[in-house]
């Protein structure tokens, strides 16, 4: 049905994109929600999946089902490919007859997020998997179950397929190196007959002199030391210089070369922005950093096009006092404070009133958990670990987890898990992609 009301299209149903969408809901504008995916991913819990302490249901949920009351939203799965700002079209790779689909726009907002940066060694990403899409959370998850189980078959040759490297000390690296520590000290640890799974060693890799190192001391120290009492072993200073099927080459602190033996790896390392942020800045004339991410203008939107915003982590956006371009931290309450600040922008233009000042994060803290039951926090200038920590994050996760299902099904997982040890969601759905202890010594 034709419509001339304000045409609204937000490119991204992660925190940005979903948050705008929903800043929208009072807004006289005709929405269109496109993802490549049909749900939105809470990605501060993929890990857990990749650890089988939850399922993937758990943590995301389908785009049509949260906009379900929100009549003036349409969700399009599509692959966006690219931008064509002058005639206000964005361009989609989807199942439609000739496989590309034009959606025109009066105002777009982008939210397109990050990948993993493998620092030019895109080899390496078949090997090292990364947790931060549900598929790659499955298949690691499959890759660490199946470690396991070959050991089991192979007693002789289980020390490579019982070692484990977490590539990145950041709070995603430290909580998927604590968990595997615990999956096999507590969950794994008496199912297996002819291994033992507390002799798994799990090696956290990080070129930096601290783990957690975007948080204020004492909190990375009070971290490491719970990683260690864990069995995860801290190899700071070392750098990973080459990443192959059964082994890691490192580059240790004075500079010698050194190699494990592991047949998981999992890489947690640096970020760089969605190739969207290249898009756009290559339509619209405008620059990225050297991470990728698109500088845009201290109201969000893209230079010399008022009409296209651009948020999360694929952008650093300029300081309106100084000029710079400021990156903030690659979180999700920056990426849903911009998502609120879009809606507040879209509906100032189409009230006719002032554009709101200038986007500004409020910054209220970082949480990182270290296993069960710990974890370190800095929240307004207080700093907290161990119990208090963990508790304070599992209430914040709990919050902002999309959809009041997943929050009770979540918090029952915890508890059980909690109070047993045990971890619900241990099946190897991925095995067909896994080498054979042949096949990979060849
Ligand atoms: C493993 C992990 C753990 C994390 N833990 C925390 C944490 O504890 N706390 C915290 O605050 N932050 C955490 N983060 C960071 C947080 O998830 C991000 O900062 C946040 O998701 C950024 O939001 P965004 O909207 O910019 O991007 P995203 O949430 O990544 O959303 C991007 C969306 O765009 C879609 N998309 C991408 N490209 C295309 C395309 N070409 N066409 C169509 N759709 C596309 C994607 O499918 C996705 O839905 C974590 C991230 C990871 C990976």
């Amino acid at each position: 049905m034709a419509s001339n009301a304000h045409r609204v299209v937000v490119v991204g149903g992660g925190f940005g994109g979903l948050t705008a969408v929903k800043a929208l809901a009072r807004v006289d504008a005709d929405v269109t929600l496109v993802d490549r995916h049909n749900y939105h991913l809470f990605q501060p819990l993929s890990y857990q999946v990749a650890t089988g302490a939850l399922s993937p249901g758990d943590i995301a949920m389908p785009l049509r089902h949260i906009f379900r009351r929100q009549q003036r939203v349409t969700v399009l799965m599509g692959d966006v490919v690219g931008f064509e700002l002058d005639e206000h079209q964005v361009v989609l790779r989807a199942d439609v007859p000739g496989g590309v689909l034009r959606l025109r726009y009066d105002t777009l907002v982008v939210a397109g997020g990050s990948d993993y940066a493998y620092f030019g060694h895109d080899e390496w990403r078949q090997v090292a998997l990364e947790v931060k899409s549900l598929d790659s959370a499955i298949e690691v998850r499959g890759r660490i179950l199946h470690a396991f189980e070959v050991a089991e078959l192979n007693p002789d040759d289980q020390h490579s397929w019982l070692t484990f490297v977490v590539v990145g000390a950041g709070p995603t690296g430290v909580e998927m190196a604590g968990q595997i520590a615990e999956l096999a000290e507590d969950t794994l640890h008496g199912e297996f007959r002819r291994v033992d799974p507390r002799s798994r060693r799990v090696l956290l890799v990080e070129t930096g002199d601290k783990v957690l190192g975007a948080f204020p001391d004492p909190l990375p120290q009070r971290a490491a030391r719970s990683l260690e009492r864990l069995g995860v072993t801290l190899m700071l200073g070392h750098t990973v210089v080459d990443v192959q099927e059964a082994a890691v080459e490192l580059r240790e602190p004075d500079g010698t070369a050194s190699r494990i033996d592991a047949r998981t790896v999992i890489w947690a390392a640096g970020v760089e922005a969605s190739p969207q942020a290249r898009m756009l800045a290559e339509a619209g004339g405008a620059e990225i950093d050297r991470s990728g991410r698109l500088t845009v203008e201290p109201g969000l939107s893209l230079p010399g096009h008022g009409e296209v915003l651009a948020l999360g982590d694929m952008v650093s956006v300029t300081d309106s006092r100084t000029g710079e371009a400021v990156i903030l931290p690659g979180l999700a309450p920056v990426a849903m404070q911009q998502g609120r600040y879009a809606g507040r922008v879209i509906a100032a233009r189409i009230a006719g009133r002032d554009a709101p000042k200038p986007f500004h994060y409020h910054d209220k803290g970082t949480l990182a958990t270290i296993g069960r039951a710990r974890g370190v926090a800095s929240i307004r200038g207080l700093r907290f670990s161990g119990f208090p920590a963990w508790a304070i994050w599992l209430v914040v996760h709990i919050f902002y987890l999309i959809g009041f299902e997943n929050r009770v099904v979540v918090l029952f997982r915890w508890a059980y898990s909690y109070l047993t040890r045990g971890r619900g969601s241990r099946l190897i759905t991925a095995a067909a992609a896994l080498p054979s202890p042949g096949e990979s010594d060849s």
